[in-house]
């Protein structure tokens, strides 16, 4: 085989489909955050930043970056280690114990990231119950699918957002096999929010572990920060809840939060936590400071929400269709893999605006969006340079609106 023109040619194909991922170079700006340096190739230009998932501008806020500051001068840089052989810090113990406290749950394990989270636990989970079967909304993130593939267990795929359509599934299980219903809170792509306590209702008529991924939601909605789950008073009911640090805590790492057994089950079977590098202590204290101002203050939950509906009133006012849906998440369709990159490089070539283009296999084909994550630190003044350079590319490309109503 010619391995160069094999990588070459399918490389090829993915560019035809005008699928092909060109990564924007910023340099983001702390204190300026949505503001940005993009490196071109012939120097710099400032950007807004209008699609990250640093939610809140937790990344730039002076308590965490004060808290990682003096973590790395007090224990230097890396952990030093695996968890197990010498890299669990004092930071990485008062994280936990702070997310256990977020999720009203007995425990909380750390891993490196949200997706490893993800994979390894429902990994570990799914493979080692003996007869284990996984239920999986149909949208579930990529992370938990190959998790729960990972682990060869059963899984059945049940209609995405449906609880009937999972007690119909159930159904069909012989009542003692252990059971493991795994879904989202807050979906990514289309920001839609899960029924979660009719979906609990099911797990518990059939007896079935739940496993929900707050990733789209912790830090951003409940009280105290901990979730659509905490909004709902649901947290109790839930036997795995799982985060990430990365997102509206604006750090980095992933965790699950669940009983003192369970949590004592992953950490000493769990490949994907054993056998990998501990975060950096800096890290978890910065997430640890992040957690705990969020946890005390709403101040940023509600400029969030009331962004986010500005950002929405003006889109309606303009006609550009947007997917209605209960959260933070706006996602601008377009349709079209070609025309959604065309008009996110007109964006940032001709308004400094940065959205970057969704397309397959993030989405299904046909559904190809803007995806709009509006932040407490945009400014009026960022929303109508948005608003005038969309309105402006939709007439310019003569795309549909929707009616404007009167
Ligand atoms: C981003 C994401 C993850 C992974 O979290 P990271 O901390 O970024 O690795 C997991 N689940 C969902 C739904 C996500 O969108």
């Amino acid at each position: 085989m010619d391995y160069e023109s094999y990588f070459g040619d399918e490389l090829q194909a993915v560019r035809d489909e005008g699928r092909y991922r060109i990564f924007a170079e910023i340099e983001r700006k702390a204190g300026s955050f949505p503001h940005a340096t993009r490196y071109v190739e012939d120097g710099t230009t400032e950007v807004t930043v209008w699609c990250s998932n640093d939610y809140l501008g937790m990344g730039q806020h002076p308590k965490v970056t004060q808290a990682m500051h003096d973590v790395i001068d007090q224990c230097g840089a890396g952990a030093g280690g695996t968890r197990n052989i010498s890299g669990t810090n004092h930071h990485h113990v008062l994280l936990e114990n702070e997310l256990a406290d977020l999720h009203g749950k007995e425990d909380a394990l750390l891993f490196t990231s949200g997706y490893v989270s993800n994979w390894a636990a429902l990994g570990t989970l799914a493979a080692r119950i003996p007869g284990c079967v996984v239920l999986s909304d149909a949208l579930n993130h990529a992370s938990m699918i190959e998790g729960i593939r990972h682990s060869r267990a059963e899984c059945m795929i049940w209609e995405h957002n449906s609880p009937e359509d999972l007690d119909r599934k159930l159904a069909t299980l012989d009542p003692d096999r252990p059971k493991l219903v795994a879904f989202e809170s807050v979906y990514s792509m289309d920001g839609d929010i899960a029924p979660i306590s009719e979906i609990l209702d099911v797990c518990e008529k059939h007896n079935a572990m739940s496993y929900i991924d707050e990733v789209h939601a912790v830090g951003l909605y409940g009280p105290r920060g901990g979730g659509v789950a905490e909004r709902e008073g649901l947290m109790d009911r839930i036997t795995v809840i799982e985060g990430t640090l990365g997102k509206a805590f604006g750090v980095m790492g992933g965790y699950i939060a669940a009983s003192r057994n369970l949590c004592d089950y992953v950490r000493t079977f769990a490949s994907g936590f054993i056998f990998t590098t501990a975060l950096p202590p800096a890290i978890a204290a910065g997430a640890c400071a992040s957690i705990r101002h969020l946890k005390d203050s709403n101040a940023e939950r509600e400029r969030h929400q009331e962004r986010v509906q500005k950002v929405r009133g003006a889109l309606d006012r303009m006609g550009i269709p947007h997917l209605d849906n209960p959260s933070h998440i706006i996602p601008v369709m377009v349709g079209d893999a070609h025309k959604c990159k065309f008009i996110s490089d007109w964006l940032m070539d001709n308004h400094g605006i940065y959205v970057q283009p969704i397309n397959y296999p993030t989405v299904p084909r046909g559904t190809e969006r803007l995806r709009i994550t509006p932040s407490p630190v945009h400014s009026d003044g960022d929303i109508d340079r948005l608003l005038n350079a969309l309105s402006d590319i939709w007439s310019r490309c003569e795309l549909a609106r929707r009616d404007v109503a009167a």
